[in-house]
């Protein structure tokens, strides 16, 4: 059992040339994205760059999760991917630097934290479970996916 499945060591690169770079993929079966909201098959595709300041992680990351239809209310499965570059600085003595990354002196960079923050924000503020949905009946409530139908007008 890895505890820190999205740490990666990249020790390595500390004291390589500018311009050196490996890939990595980390697969995880499950993450908790949010209070409520649980992912499955989470794939990245990682690259860890040496440049001048410190280490750049780029990451393609994936996942499946499950949302509910705004319009049927039903729940569907969706795939959510997620792109980002971050900055592990060196450590320096310079300070007001509260908004960067660092790498920890022990080399390890964890994008745990990154992967599941990215990811949340690719979920759709309005989910439908396909475009053409076509939700409830406002008169009876059922599914009109499941139960295409028309009430007789009302007189
Ligand atoms: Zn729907
Ligand atoms: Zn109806």
């Amino acid at each position: 059992m890895n505890n820190y499945p999205y740490r990666i060591n990249v020790g390595f690169l500390i004291n390589a040339p500018v311009g050196t770079y490996r890939d990595f993929t980390i697969d995880e079966p499950s993450m908790e994205l949010a209070d409520d909201l649980h992912a499955d098959n989470i794939h990245c595709g990682v690259r860890v760059s040496r440049v001048q300041q410190g280490i750049l992680a780029e990451a393609d990351c994936s996942c499946n999760t499950e949302l509910e239809c705004i319009r049927c209310l039903e729940p569907f499965t969706t795939t959510l991917k997620a792109h980002f570059e971050e900055l592990f600085h060196f450590h320096n003595l310079r300070e007001n630097q509260d908004e960067e990354l660092f790498l920890p002196e022990n080399g390890y960079m964890d994008l745990g934290e990154l992967v599941r923050e990215y990811l949340v924000m690719e979920v759709p503020y309005a989910p439908v479970c396909k475009e053409d949905c076509k939700g409830l009946c406002p008169i009876c409530g059922k599914n009109l996916n499941l139960e295409p139908h028309v009430h007789p007008e009302e007189e």
